[in-house]
């Protein structure tokens, strides 16, 4: 998923930044891999036109699957363990990608995050380079991720480096458009995350900022009832005020009851209301009859909700039950709420990744990187595994057009990313897994 457009410079976090012993100076080994990615840049850019050029929508199996062989080949070269899990027929996705490699035992367990699967493909959309912009679809949306995490790999293991280190890899086929139930097509992903210390995803980054915390998101759905009669009845005591009177009252209740908490946003997404309402909860799409000289029997809304945390969304779901309770004479209605994606809420111990990542990047010579404001950004694969452990998200590459026929990544920024992430997981990888136990909020 992608990156919202729009950037704000403010980190607005709430855990404190911990700063600890990092090192804003390069070892030799940085060096070495600093090297190693510069020298390679031609080749990673030939990899990344190779993956680009299969085409590998969510719903083109066959694609991604072949992206997929694509990846377990190299890192099968690097000694990592590959498997392809598929996915049962009926959730009609072509299944994810889990690798492994076994280090020294006590070192920190890190689960690495990518996807294969685009939201565009075919015709246009094939990888074009003009000087350092490289136009395709998954360019930076992710294929463009997956090669900098696979070429960070190689300067490690090229190093030296890589043998020690405990990494889990997994790659979803279906992350653009996650099948349901959840719990089985993200299955494979929550067990790599309870098996691990920390998480790091390589969706799309900025120069300036990563991710150490993501909103989650529900849908929830509103039935509304009223008695159907006359018209000119409405209001009355015997009849009421019917279904639509009684859903606009809710739908107005949690915009003037809940409106301007911090982080917390719920949109109706669609309404509809009459005498005979036919809604399909799938494909978010239905159709309605009424007559104008009668109230109304049934409505129905549907929208979601994003949040900061678990109990954020809690507290909200109490809210909006106590709202939608409050009927109108003569009416009736019940809510219902679907999880989608956990919240990924800040943490000390992300906070502490982050700092890794910011001194990686200064001894680099890019600059600084602080925490993006979780508000500018939407919901992701690293959430599911958020309520595990700690994690970084904003690793990949930088670009426009996500989710769009116009997407493209910048090359230069590519090997800036590469040698990033090389840095980050060598400081990271050689330390002990006892430095991630996840410590409880401040
Ligand atoms: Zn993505």
């Amino acid at each position: 998923m992608m990156r919202l457009p729009i950037k704000f410079p403010i980190a607005v976090i709430l855990a404190p930044l911990v700063v600890g012993a990092q090192s804003v100076t390069m070892t030799a080994t940085e060096r070495q891999l600093h090297d190693a990615i510069t020298s390679g840049r031609e080749q990673q850019i030939a990899y990344l036109e190779k993956v680009v050029n299969i085409p590998s929508g969510t719903l083109n199996l066959a694609g991604v699957r072949k992206v997929g062989a694509v990846f377990s080949t190299s890192l099968d070269s690097l000694g990592f363990r590959t498997k392809w899990i598929n996915m049962p027929d009926s959730l009609g996705r072509a299944g994810h990608l889990v690798a492994e490699h076994k280090g020294k035992a006590g070192n920190v367990r890190m689960l690495l995050i990518g996807h294969f699967d685009t939201v565009f493909e075919g015709a246009g959309q094939q990888f074009v380079r003009v000087d350092s912009i490289a136009k395709g679809a998954g360019t930076s949306d992710m294929k463009g991720g997956d090669v900098i995490m696979l070429y960070a790999l190689k300067a490690l293991k090229k190093a030296g480096r890589l043998d020690a280190m405990n990494i889990t890899l997994v790659f979803s086929g279906d992350e653009e458009h996650p099948a349901f139930p959840i719990s089985l097509s993200r299955r494979d992903l929550i067990d790599a995350g309870k098996r691990n210390d920390i998480a790091l995803a390589f969706e799309g980054g900025n120069r300036g900022d990563a991710t150490i915390a993501r909103r989650g998101a529900s849908a929830w759905r509103i039935n509304a009832t009223g008695t159907q009669s006359h018209s000119g009845g409405v209001f009355g005591e015997r009849v009421g005020y019917g279904a639509i009177y009684e859903i606009a009252r809710i739908i107005d209740g949690f915009r003037t009851q809940l409106v301007g908490e911090k982080y917390l946003t719920f949109s109706v997404a669609t309404i509809l209301g009459g005498t005979d309402v036919v809604y399909d909860t799938i494909g978010i799409k239905g159709t309605t009859a009424s007559k104008l000289n009668i109230i109304p029997r049934a409505a129905v809304a549907h929208g979601d909700l994003r949040f900061i945390s678990e109990e954020q969304k809690q507290n909200t779901r109490a809210k909006m039950r106590e709202i939608v309770a409050k009927h109108l004479p003569g009416s009736d209605a019940t809510i219902s709420f679907e999880d989608e994606y956990p919240a990924m809420s800040p943490t000390a111990g992300s906070a502490r990744i982050l700092a890794q990542y910011d001194s990686s990047s200064q001894a680099l010579g890019y600059g600084k990187v602080e925490a993006l404001d979780p508000g500018r950004r939407g919901a992701g694969d690293i959430s599911f595994v958020a309520p595990f452990i700690d994690g970084l998200d904003g690793l990949g590459a930088l670009g426009e057009g996500a989710h769009s026929p116009r997407e493209n990544t910048n090359l230069n920024s590519m090997i800036m990313q590469t040698e990033r992430a090389a840095l980050l997981l060598n400081r990271l990888g050689q330390m002990s897994a006892k430095s991630f136990v996840r410590t409880p909020n401040p």
